[in-house]
């Protein structure tokens, strides 16, 4: 989609969004509103899923657990193929679905995330038939092989960022080891998630994958509790997180979790500013800044400092800020009002803490068919020794922290004394320099000279509170897998 374009018609759906359980479309007693951030307009109803649904969802993926995980490797990589192709078949009417949900510009959820989608379930259909033991050389009296075996029903728990990414990156892993799957898509975008795997469930025998949305204390909660489920795979925020975890601690559920993060882009005195400030602008204010990898804390060595810090605050005042569904909005509404509020307050606090503003901070007029939305403008707060909040909080929205450092040792600890632990980045000429500093900083990630490039095969997931387990790699199988030894003595 290009600027030029026209803006699509806005969606509404007539009909409630179904729960999906055992291969069949299930209406609710009760539903819940589908809020259009760009406008404050309820334009689909999503059914309100019970503990009932949730007990229904898992007895019929616990069923169709037994012959799921008997099929062969081929069928796998076979349906996994065509949910790809499905998908990308059917790839036109997404950028205004995906827009009308979460507010994220259509110029951008457009392009990247059915293609995205649509590559994961093809990678995890290409490495399928990798999946086997191994033997374990112990002598001349034994004969000892091991078997990955599928865990069982996985209950998939998502954000709503980028739902259909999100989602895709749980399903395919789990289907591809031969386990089942009962979703639960955030409540904030459940509408793309229903109508993905309406699109898709067909391929599969009933109940190897089922939809159940709702609120997340409420069947989010009774289905990662649920005595039938034997994996959780998490994707949100940190503090639902831990939240999740000490729910399954009686039952010990092997838990993956990605969660928050801080991303701080370290910049060194010999980077290229033109390539840096382009990384910068995306890495903050693309999809508006609510990504987990945002690049919320720009780190920029006491040489470059003024110089990047105007040429960002420059190009942060000329960003189009406007309706997700308008080709030339370059930066979309947040999610909710309440969480626009949120962003708003976590920035006067940093003001308060000391912190100069120096783009944004603030809700933008918008005309009269805008005024519902949740906008607010790309903020860049200059806040040299780092010493606010803003330097350690994951916002989740538009809002650059740029602070300023002199030697590698100051730089590594201050990046590193954040909670999270998810992507950093280093910008340098000094491929040496840059190893190193990227050694020193912990988080699951490091990009070097770019960011946001992560192509399948390359492990994503975090450390300290960003959480444990890894996505789209190979080793991600393995996470959906136990392994299981079986020892003969000869
Ligand atoms: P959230 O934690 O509020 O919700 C995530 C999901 O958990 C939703 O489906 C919600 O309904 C559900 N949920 C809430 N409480 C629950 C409970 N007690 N039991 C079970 N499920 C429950 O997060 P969000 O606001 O939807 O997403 C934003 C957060 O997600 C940010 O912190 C972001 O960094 C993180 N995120 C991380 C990654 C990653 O790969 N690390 C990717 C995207 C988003």
């Amino acid at each position: 989609m290009t600027a030029t374009q026209a803006a699509p018609e806005r969606l509404t759906l007539s009909a409630p969004q179904p729960l999906l359980i055992g291969g069949r479309e299930v209406e609710a007693d009760r539903t819940f509103p589908a809020v259009d951030p760009s406008t404050g307009r309820v334009w689909a109803q999503v059914a309100e899923g019970t503990t009932g649904d949730v007990d229904r969802a898992v007895a019929a993926a616990q069923a169709a657990f037994e012959t799921w995980r008997q099929t062969s490797l081929d069928t796998r990589q076979a349906l996994l193929w065509a949910v790809a192709d499905r998908l990308t078949q059917d790839a036109g009417r997404w950028p205004a679905l995906l827009a009308t949900e979460n507010g994220r510009a259509i110029r951008e959820g457009g392009l990247i995330d059915v293609p995205t989608a649509a590559e994961i379930f093809r990678f995890f259909s290409g490495i399928v038939r990798d999946l086997h033991g191994r033997t374990v050389p112990c002598g001349p009296g034994a004969h000892v092989f091991t078997t990955p075996r599928p865990v069982g029903v996985v209950a998939a728990i998502v954000p709503w960022n980028s739902p259909l990414i999100s989602v895709a990156h749980k399903l395919a892993p789990a289907l591809a080891a031969g386990n089942t799957v009962v979703v639960k898509p955030s409540e904030l975008a459940s509408v793309s998630t229903v109508e993905f795997i309406r699109l898709v469930q067909g391929l599969f025998p009933p109940g190897v994958v089922n939809v159940v949305t709702g609120f997340g204390h409420d069947v989010g909660r009774a289905l990662v509790t649920h005595p039938g489920v034997a994996k959780v795979s998490f994707t949100g925020g940190t503090e639902t997180g831990r939240r999740i975890l000490g729910d399954v601690s009686d039952r010990l559920v092997p838990s993956l979790m990605e969660l928050g993060g801080k991303g701080a882009m370290v910049v060194c005195p010999d980077a290229d500013l033109d390539t840096v400030t382009e990384d910068v602008l995306t890495g903050i204010f693309a999809a508006n800044g609510e990504v987990c990898f945002a690049s919320s804390r720009l780190m920029v060595h006491r040489d470059l400092y003024d110089e990047l810090l105007e040429r960002v605050t420059v190009r942060a005042d000329a960003i189009t800020v406007g309706d997700a569904l308008d080709p030339a909005t370059q930066l979309g509404p947040l999610v909710t009002a309440r969480h626009r509020d949120t962003v708003a307050a976590r920035v006067e606090t940093a003001l308060s803490e000391g912190a100069e503003l120096r783009a944004g901070g603030r809700v933008p007029l918008m005309p009269d068919e805008l005024a519902g939305g949740n906008y607010y403008r790309p903020t860049v707060l200059a806040s040299p020794e780092g010493t606010t909040s803003a330097s350690c909080e994951e916002f989740f929205g538009p809002v650059l922290t740029v602070e300023a450092w002199s030697s590698e040792d100051e730089v590594a600890e201050r990046v590193n004394r954040v909670a999270f632990g998810l992507a950093n980045g280093v910008w340098s000429a000094d491929l040496g320099r840059a190893y190193r500093l990227a050694d020193r900083l912990d988080s699951g990630m490091v990009w070097i000279n770019t960011w946001f490039a992560t192509p399948l095969g390359q492990p994503q997931g975090g450390v300290k509170a960003s959480g444990f387990g890894r996505e789209g790699a190979t080793e991600t199988l393995l996470e959906y897998t136990s392994t299981k030894v079986v020892h003969t003595s000869l």
